[in-house]
C-alpha cells in the first residue's frame, strides 16, 4: 500500500498534510517546514546540517548525543 491517500503529501513528523507552500523535502521525506527542527533542541533545521535515525530528525550535535551515543549504551546495558 502507498504511503499517500489520493494527493496531498504527508509529514513524516506530525503525519498531517503538507501544502506546497510549507513544504520541505528531506530524505525522500515530507515535512513541514515547521516540523523540520530537532527533536532534542527544536532548532530549525537546514537541509545541510540535520540528520535522521528511524525518522526522528535531530540536529547534527544531537544525532550524536542521542542515536551514536545510544547504540553504544544499549550495547553495555546488555
Ligand atoms: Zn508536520
Ligand atoms: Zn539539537
Amino acid at each position: 500500500m502507498p504511503m499517500k491517500f489520493g494527493g496531498g503529501d504527508k509529514c513524516a513528523s506530525c503525519e498531517k498534510t503538507v501544502y506546497p507552500q510549507e513544504k520541505q523535502e528531506a530524505g525522500g521525506k515530507n515535512f513541514h517546514k515547521n516540523c523540520f527542527k530537532c527533536t532534542n533542541c527544536k532548532m530549525a533545521l537546514k537541509l545541510n546540517n540535520y540528520a535522521q535515525a528511524h525518522g526522528i530528525l535531530y540536529c547534527k550535535k544531537h544525532f550524536q548525543e542521542q542515536v551514536t551515543a545510544k547504540n553504544t549504551q544499549s550495547e553495555v546495558a546488555y
